[in-house]
């Protein structure tokens, strides 16, 4: 029945691309126009520094990729993808000179985390040991009806809550400490609602599914999804920027892995009125600063624990990364920013000349930020690894608006694809969500459910809703 309809994805980000291999599974002939040189979107690799250093433009850490109910069912192993999982997922850095290690293993951490310990455990464990269960309900639409009432009804009691109400169950300040570190992803300011949520969100698939790099760069996991979907005889055409619907209309389905001000864009005549005008409600989020270096050596690191993570949160205390985080959510640049740092080269050799090595590192700034923040991010990385400066061989910054020409869907340097805000987390981008009034139009990036991060399930979901139209 499928097999002469025809399909268009416009972008070839994971969620273009994971709606691409949905269409393409049931037969459609697919077609996806990507805008930049190369597929990938924010997940993408390239030469940012000297030559022989690859570093990863925007993703690094794939917690959701790994544990996507979506990309866990295609063999993206066949076609080069090899996670690559540090000792411990993520480490915290403290004034003290020693880090708080997040183990993968959650009896692990129970014991790492001392008094704590029981109540972390406590906190993750139904949801670490569902998981699942427990990603297929939150990587869908949050209005659907859940399929593990008693499992969400738990979650749900915490997700609502604050980071600083949660961070309340632990006596110690280092606990507190690596739970601010996981909760500052959500772009929120650790006393608002929701911001618990991502805290967990973050937590929960490092026990249950690790945080790994891809070997050879984020661009491994592009190349698997892209050379997968054309032995489903899919095509990427790269270089090809799509400006307007309106002569697509001999497509039976086209999926938009664009947000919703490119989509008012590209609308023309398409769409109507009443439903542009929702759009132009949807709310950007904070964007980053952020920057790649190409360094001598492995970063010096005060406490050696930091060498056992791929991932590092530089900020401090709870109440030091809460204070950057209601900065940024006030329009103001943090003194002393929470930096989300990666170091893939002391797992992953491959993507630096051999002994040298490359790092990852960004802040949280207001959307649209023009404000150099280099100097704050390096006096953070110098108060916990001193002599970092003297170990810098190149280094390339990008501020926000260099993030969205290089890729247009970062809309001022918002990496989440829009604010999680919670009637955005709800209805996004508006209550018709991946649906737009035209048949046969559809959105599937990052500004639907379930928004940011890789995990290919806002392009799974359209994709299956225009299969369910299609008949
Ligand atoms: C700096 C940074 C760090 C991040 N770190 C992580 C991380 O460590 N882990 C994680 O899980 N997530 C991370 N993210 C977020 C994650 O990368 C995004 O949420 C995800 O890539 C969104 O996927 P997408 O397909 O919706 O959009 P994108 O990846 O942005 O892809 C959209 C694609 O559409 C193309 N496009 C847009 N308009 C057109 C057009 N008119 N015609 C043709 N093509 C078009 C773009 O060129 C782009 O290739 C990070 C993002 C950034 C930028």
């Amino acid at each position: 029945m499928t097999k002469d309809r025809k399909a268009l994805v416009i972008g070839a980000g994971p969620n273009g691309l994971a709606g691409a291999i949905v269409l393409a599974q049931a037969g459609l002939t697919v077609e996806v126009l990507e805008a930049e040189a190369i597929p990938g979107g924010a997940v993408r690799s390239m030469p940012l520094t000297l030559p022989g250093f690859m570093h990863d433009f925007g993703s690094a850490v794939f917690p959701l990729g790994v544990g996507s109910p979506f990309f866990s069912s295609l063999p993206l192993q066949e076609h080069g993808l090899e996670w690559i999982h540090s000792p411990a997922p993520l480490a915290h850095p403290l004034d003290d000179g020693t880090a708080v290690l997040l183990e993968r293993d959650l009896d692990a951490a129970k014991a790492r985390l001392g008094h704590d310990g029981e109540a972390w455990a406590k906190l993750m464990r139904p949801f670490v040991l569902h998981w699942r269960a427990f990603a297929a309900e939150v990587l869908r639409p949050a209005i659907a009806i859940p399929r593990h009432p008693f499992l969400m009804a738990r979650f749900g009691i915490n997700a609502l809550r604050s980071a600083k109400a949660i961070a309340g169950r632990f006596a110690s300040d280092r606990t507190r400490a690596l739970f601010a570190g996981l909760a500052a992803h959500s772009f929120l300011a650790l006393d608002e609602p929701l911001s618990g949520a991502f805290g967990l969100l973050m937590a929960v698939p490092a026990h249950a599914v690790g945080w790994p790099i891809a070997r050879g760069g984020s661009q491994a996991l592009t190349k698997a999804l892209c050379s997968y979907l054309s032995t489903l005889g899919g095509k990427v055409i790269s270089s090809t920027r799509v400006e307007s619907l309106d002569s697509l209309s001999l497509y039976d389905v086209i999926l938009c892995d664009v947000t919703p001000r490119q989509l008012l864009a590209l609308a023309g005549t398409c769409l109507s009125n009443s439903y542009k005008e929702q759009l132009r409600h949807f709310r950007y989020g904070p964007g980053v600063f952020k920057v790649d270096y190409a360094l001598s050596a492995p970063i010096p690191w005060k406490s050696p624990g930091c060498q056992q993570a791929a991932t590092v949160h530089l900020g401090g205390s709870f109440e030091e990364i809460a204070a950057s985080e209601s900065a940024m959510r006030k329009g103001r640049h943090a003194d002393r920013p929470f930096v989300l740092l990666v170091q893939p080269t002391l797992f992953d050799p491959s993507r630096a000349p051999a002994g040298k090595h490359i790092a990852w590192a960004y802040c949280h700034v207001p959307n649209g930020s023009t404000v150099d923040m280099l100097p704050n991010i390096e006096s953070q990385m110098e108060r916990f690894a001193p002599g970092f400066r003297e170990i810098v061989l190149a280094r390339n910054v990008l501020h926000c608006a260099d993030l969205e020409r290089m890729d247009a869907n970062l809309i001022g340097g918002d990496i989440g694809g829009g604010s999680m805000h919670l009637l955005q987390i709800l209805f996004r981008p508006t209550r018709r969500q991946y649906a737009t009034p035209a048949r046969n139009i559809y959105m599937c990036s990052a500004s639907t459910p379930p928004g940011g991060g890789v995990h290919g399930m806002c392009g799974y979901h359209a994709a299956r809703l225009a299969l369910s139209r299609l008949g």
